[in-house]
């Protein structure tokens, strides 16, 4: 289990948010991104995050709309 401890010198490498304990993941406060924890040690690279809005209860994002982005004329 991660400790108090570690978790508060632990920061999101994305946004350098803080960052807490769900279940097997860390969690950042600010982004939202999923880091891994394997064998006690949170693994904080952006390679290994999960982006929030991935999953089976993906929420659907502001993200920019492809079809749209190239209308200008
Ligand atoms: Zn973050």
């Amino acid at each position: 289990m991660i400790n108090d401890g570690l978790l508060k010198i632990l920061a999101c490498p994305a946004c350098h948010e803080s960052v807490r304990v769900e279940g097997e993941k860390i969690v950042c406060t600010g982004c939202g991104r999923r880091y891994p924890i394997r064998d006690g040690i949170p693994i904080m690279l952006l390679d290994e995050a999960e982006l929030p809005g991935e999953g089976p209860s993906g929420a659907a994002g502001a993200s920019t709309d492809p079809d749209t982005e190239t209308k200008v004329s």
